[in-house]
């Protein structure tokens, strides 16, 4: 008698570069059942203020506001500086860095690569700025430190404001602090696919008083008072709904780390000859968000990618193509480190459910090629 099909006869599911991380369900309904008892679903409600604090201390920055997604984090940040014009920025990120401005009406203007950092250099910041530049808008990639010293010393040079987009960058500490409380302000992503997700979400954080009232106002459509409006706003609030999922992963958040650093530490130990590896800030910490190898062709890389794909095993090409390729940009330009870069660069699975055995398939067929 043919028998039903069982979990066991099904073909092993694909291993994708992530995968999102589901916290305990009884404590998310527990939080759902708070919801249903008190009918306050969305508008700055207690899930999110508690959100909010306990992001606060853990990160320990002085304000963070929650928004509804990353990107609208970067257009409030660019409406709560009051950016106009050109803003330097890197090719070398997630599209979202550059679509942000141009969706704002601003001009991305791309500072090349570090060709081992994968961060904007700083040296190629200067030679871009006019007297339309208005703000420069780095990214510590896949949550290595910006040299932001540097950048801060020609912000303050020719009067720029700075914002990183730190989406990468949760709970990096540089220098003894949090990355975060480096620029005007920065933002973070706290997509399903990023270290520490909301489902979709993200926040903005600043130092500044007056810069967080002003994005408050921003993200509620300018609403200051039952019946007062002051400017232009936008809808950008988190729900409760996305607040209690960050709330129970939070809680989980020092096993997430570990569980993806002992991926990243065998990934680093076995692959170092093979391949190379982006240069780590010496002054700053891990938080063991992606693990990008970059071959010594593209050709090589294809190659290797095709041998994981037969194995159903998908890395992805991050960040590819280079953004300065975007076909909307009114300045076309030209950054050769970030597009030899985009064409080498490959991110290997890396989640905290990711078996060791799964990972050795990986690893062999990195380094069976290569050798
Ligand atoms: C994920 C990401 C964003 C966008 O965040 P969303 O929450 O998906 O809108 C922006 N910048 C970078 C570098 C990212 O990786």
């Amino acid at each position: 008698m043919p028998s039903a099909p069982t979990p066991q006869s099904l073909p092993p599911a694909p291993i994708q570069v992530t995968k999102a991380y589901l916290p305990d369900k009884e404590k998310y309904k527990g939080y759902i059942d708070t919801i249903y008892e008190s009918g306050w679903l969305t508008n700055n409600g207690p899930l999110v203020k508690q959100l909010e604090q306990r992001l606060q201390e853990y990160l320990g920055v002085k304000h963070l506001i929650l928004v509804s997604n990353g990107t609208l984090a970067l257009q409030v940040a660019y409406k709560a500086l009051d950016l106009q014009g050109e803003v330097i920025t890197t090719p070398f990120s997630f599209v979202a860095t550059t679509s942000s401005l141009a969706w704002e009406g601003l001009t991305p203007i791309f500072a090349d690569i570090d060709p081992n950092t994968l961060n904007m250099n700083p040296a190629n910041i200067e030679p871009l700025i006019t007297s339309r530049t208005s703000a420069i808008l780095p990214v510590h990639v896949f949550g290595n430190p910006c040299e932001v010293e540097a950048i801060q010393q020609i912000a303050q040079r020719h009067n720029l404001k700075v914002i990183y987009d730190a989406a990468h960058a949760f709970g990096v500490q540089y220098k003894g602090e949090s990355i975060l409380n480096y620029g005007d302000i920065s933002t973070l992503s706290f997509h399903a696919t990023k270290l520490f997700h909301t489902i979709e979400g993200g926040a903005l954080i600043t130092n500044d008083d007056k810069v967080a009232a002003r994005v408050r106002k921003l993200i509620n459509f300018g609403i200051i008072g039952p019946d007062q409006i002051d400017g232009v706003g936008i809808n950008a609030k988190m729900n409760e709904f996305q607040a209690a999922m960050g709330l129970c992963v939070l809680d989980e958040i020092q096993e997430i780390m570990t569980l993806r650093k002992h991926v990243w530490q065998r990934y680093r130990d076995t692959l170092q000859s093979e391949v190379q590896f982006q240069e780590l800030n010496a002054n700053g910490t891990q938080n063991y968000s992606y693990f990008p190898v970059v071959f010594k062709t593209e050709q090589q890389l294809l190659e290797v990618q095709g041998k994981l794909n037969q194995a159903n095993i998908y890395p992805r090409r991050y960040f590819y193509p280079s953004l300065d390729n975007l076909d909307y940009l009114e300045a076309k330009q030209t950054c050769n480190v970030s597009r030899d870069i985009a064409s080498r660069i490959l991110c290997l699975p890396i989640f905290p459910a990711l078996e060791q055995q799964q990972q050795n398939i990986i690893i062999t067929i990195i380094c069976e090629y290569l050798s």
